[in-house]
């Protein structure tokens, strides 16, 4: 229902006229009405419980997702909970965002079957919701408190998921955070019609009352050095994600009114949790009335064109340099944006941004595809004589990310990281170059999903607590 009204606001904006509005939001009814027929509980009961639970093995924490479906078809719902919870620190933020055409649902018998996946994310979310609005989610109460503590840098998901698995052992865990608000990408990335800000807002509260401390407004850089991080904590877990955004190098990118993705969506998400933006009131990180140009082809883009059809843009089209078929971004969000009305140029290269101080225009040309490069994908190849102009009051540029430069953020020369800027780790254990110091998330594998910060966070913990108690047993045998 909540999807339904938010297309309803959508179409208010867009089509002024009420009768238009009227025929579009029926429209928009017609591609709902199929999508939420069935309950929770009889979804979950459409799982075969087929004994190869493929859903299980492409999920990347693991989720016993065959016995939470049927604990929720028998309508067992808090024993399902239980379950769910087990493996994943945040099921009802991977039940909304996961891409789980490519995970867990992509991988079911009975889609592969032909007959339409269980919906595996909607249920785990379901769950999760119940469980808090039941009051079955409650705050960590560690059996033992220790007097050691860990230090967490980033509240992203990889960081929050350590640091709720440490403080379930009973480790003082604080978090420092460069935002004012917890979550990382969760809270100002991913837009909130995908989800709700709310939904984070609510797991940050339940960690603080689990006595998680949260040092917010905290650059380790800047405020706080790395050194010092280390002194103050007995472990330390580097979870900053990445965030040097991939530039476009095309003439005429430096015009004002070509901006970074996430510029753009921390706009949005900040002004849909009430704050006033500058840059948004000004109109610069604002789509409404424009014609939307993006250029990029991942989850970002993704959320960039749903973000500016949301804004009420008079067009938005989508530039990507490959096919649909090599782009990297979730082939069920590309078919929600088309749904809603965004144009895909596949196979175009920006060549240039036109335009007198803003752009006006992009210049791009055709590319066919050729034999694969060193990374095994097929590299893109201009066809000569085939540029064309895209008419762009507003470009934004979702060309990826690479990780920031820490050793030198950090000053800390002897942080090893890999050729491609991301921190090296002992793969078994998440342990840096430097002694009790690990990473996780992205920080470590680079750009990715949720659900593997969450995974590696969780790796990171069980390292962090063995670190953790030799360290103690070293220490009381010292002493005796
Ligand atoms: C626009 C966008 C949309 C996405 N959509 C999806 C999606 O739909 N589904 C999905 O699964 N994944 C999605 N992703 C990817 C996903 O958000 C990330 O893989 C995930 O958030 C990584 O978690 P993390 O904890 O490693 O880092 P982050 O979430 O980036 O968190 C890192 C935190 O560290 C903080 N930090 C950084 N440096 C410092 C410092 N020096 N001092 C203090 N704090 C610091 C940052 O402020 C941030 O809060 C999306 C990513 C983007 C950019
Ligand atoms: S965590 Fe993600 S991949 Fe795993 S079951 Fe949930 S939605 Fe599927």
């Amino acid at each position: 229902m909540a999807r339904k009204m938010l297309r309803f606001v959508q179409v208010e904006q867009r089509f002024p006229d009420k009768r238009e509005a009227a025929d579009r939001r029926r429209d928009f009814e017609e591609i709902y009405e199929d999508y939420e027929p069935l309950s929770a509980a009889e979804q979950a009961g459409r799982c075969s419980q087929c004994g190869v639970p493929y859903c299980q093995v492409h999920c990347p924490v693991n989720n016993n997702i065959p016995d939470w479906l049927m604990l929720t078809a028998e309508g067992r719902l808090e024993e399902a909970y239980e379950v769910s919870q087990a493996t994943n620190n945040f099921p009802e933020i991977c039940g909304r965002i996961c891409p789980q055409d490519r995970l867990c649902e992509g991988n079911c018998v009975i889609e592969t079957a032909g007959h339409g996946t269980v919906t595996i994310g909607a249920v785990e979310r379901y769950i999760t919701d119940t469980a808090f609005a039941k009051g079955w989610v409650k705050p960590i109460e560690p059996p033992v408190e220790h007097a050691f503590s860990v230090g967490v840098i980033g509240a992203g998901p990889a960081g929050l998921a350590a640091a709720e698995q440490l403080r379930k052992q009973g480790w003082q865990v604080t978090v420092y955070d460069r935002h004012d608000r917890v979550g990382g990408l969760l809270i100002y990335g991913i837009p909130n019609f995908k989800l709700e800000k709310e939904v984070v807002l609510r797991r940050a509260e339940m960690m603080q009352r689990s006595k998680i401390a949260f040092e917010l407004e905290c650059e380790v850089g800047r405020d706080l050095s790395l050194a010092e991080l280390r002194r103050r904590h007995d472990a330390v877990l580097i979870a900053t994600g990445v965030y040097k955004a991939r530039d476009l190098m095309v003439p005429g990118v430096g015009q004002s009114n070509v901006v970074a993705a996430l510029d753009f969506l921390f706009a949005a998400n900040r002004t849909g949790l009430g704050e006033r933006v500058p840059g948004f009131d000004s109109g610069l990180l604002n789509a409404a009335g424009k014609q939307v140009v993006v250029i990029g082809g991942g989850d970002t883009a993704m959320d960039c064109v749903r973000t500016a059809v949301r804004q009420g843009a008079t067009s938005v089209s989508c530039l990507y340099r490959r096919d649909r078929a090599n782009m990297p971004g979730s082939q069920r969000e590309v078919a929600n944006a088309e749904e809603e009305g965004v144009q895909f140029l596949w196979l175009s290269a920006p060549e240039a941004v036109l335009g007198d101080k803003q752009a006006t225009q992009v210049r791009a040309a055709k590319v066919h595809l050729g034999l694969p490069d060193a990374t095994g994908r097929q590299a893109p190849q201009v066809l000569e004589g085939s540029s064309a102009n895209v008419p762009a009051d507003l470009v934004i540029k979702a060309l990826g990310f690479d990780p920031e430069d820490l050793p030198v953020l950090f000053n800390e020369p002897k942080l090893a990281v890999t050729r491609w800027g991301t921190i090296k780790t002992d793969f078994r254990t998440l342990s840096t170059s430097l002694s009790g110091v690990y990473a996780a998330g992205d920080i470590v594998r680079g750009a990715s999903l949720v659900v593997w910060g969450i995974r590696d966070g969780r790796d990171a913990a069980v390292s962090i607590d063995r670190y953790l108690r030799e360290k103690q047993a070293g220490l009381r045998q010292a002493a005796e």
